[in-house]
């Protein structure tokens, strides 16, 4: 890994053939932002939010969330941080949300379901992540997105927080990147009205295989049926990626399945723009590109 670092530190990620994707990494916690940075990666891909709400036993407040965002950005010192609003639901509880059980909760009450319709804790978060865009490279994404209804509402509502940030003489960037994780087949489905709408995708291949395939990537009893190189899933990937290229959006994989890189050859020839993975695949995904 030394070694690697030292060959690769500072290097664009090009293939032979003189093609760019960047390499960035994903992260659930604060702490492994000193991960991120040992390995060299471009920039955040994926900052899972919810450990702020799992590890609290109450909702956090916009300064504890500004606080975390800030101090991530700040480290990250000008490369890009792709942040992912609250993730939640009934298989990652938080008591206080007090969401109670449910027969099916992948297919539940959950993510962007949650925040647009409890808009106050949504609109916490926004406040926070806006106010620390003032301090480094946010992107903020959303999660389990299945309409263009969804990322309308949620464009309103960031309308109306950026409103109130100027009214209250708080500043914040204007430009700050918005995209969508690109993991049910409905929003495959509809990637090119989508992606009028949005920045960028990002592939949460996690749960675009598990709905895709309809298995449900938490029971161990299906592992030898859950084939994240299903030809289904592979296409899936391939649509958005047109559909973003088409209308002139970049688009990243977020989900495990960025770092197999018996597929890295597959996901350029698609054009991907951005790989994210995990702090310690960073490295050896940047040998293969170079490979490639
Ligand atoms: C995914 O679904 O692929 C993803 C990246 O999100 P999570 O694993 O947090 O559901
Ligand atoms: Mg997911």
């Amino acid at each position: 890994q030394k070694e690697l670092l030292q060959q690769l530190k500072g290097k664009d990620n090009i293939t032979a053939g003189g093609q760019k994707i960047n390499v960035y990494a994903n992260i659930g916690n604060m702490a492994d932002v000193g991960a991120v940075l040992k390995n060299d990666a471009g920039g955040i891909g994926l900052f899972r939010s919810e450990f702020l709400y799992l590890e609290s036993s109450t909702y956090p407040t916009e300064e504890q969330q500004f606080g975390v965002y800030k101090t991530v950005a700040e480290n990250m010192a000008g490369r890009k941080v792709i942040i992912r609003t609250l993730d939640i639901g009934a298989d990652k509880q938080a008591e206080y949300f007090g969401l109670g059980k449910e027969e099916n909760p992948a297919l539940g009450y959950r993510a962007i379901r949650i925040c647009l319709t409890q808009t106050d804790i949504f609109k916490t978060q926004l406040r926070a992540l806006y106010r620390a865009s003032a301090f480094g490279q946010i992107a903020i994404m959303f999660p389990m997105i299945i309409s263009v209804a969804e990322v309308r509402k949620i464009k309103e509502i960031i309308e109306e927080v950026k409103a109130e940030l100027r009214a209250g003489g708080i500043s914040f960037r204007e430009d700050v990147e918005i995209g969508i994780m690109i993991e049910t087949p409905a929003a495959v489905m509809v990637s090119r009205e989508l992606a009028k709408e949005v920045d960028f995708f990002s592939v949460g291949t996690n749960d675009l295989t598990q709905y895709t395939l309809a298995i449900d990537r938490q029971n161990e009893k299906l592992d030898d049926f859950y084939d994240a190189h299903h030809p289904a899933v592979l296409a899936m990937i391939q649509m958005a990626a047109k559909s973003a290229h088409a209308e002139g959006i970049w688009i990243g994989i977020c989900g495990e399945l960025a770092a197999d890189l018996s597929l890295t050859g597959t996901f350029l020839s698609m054009g991907i723009d951005e790989l994210s993975v995990s702090p310690g695949m960073v490295l050896p995904l940047r040998k293969r590109i170079r490979e490639s």
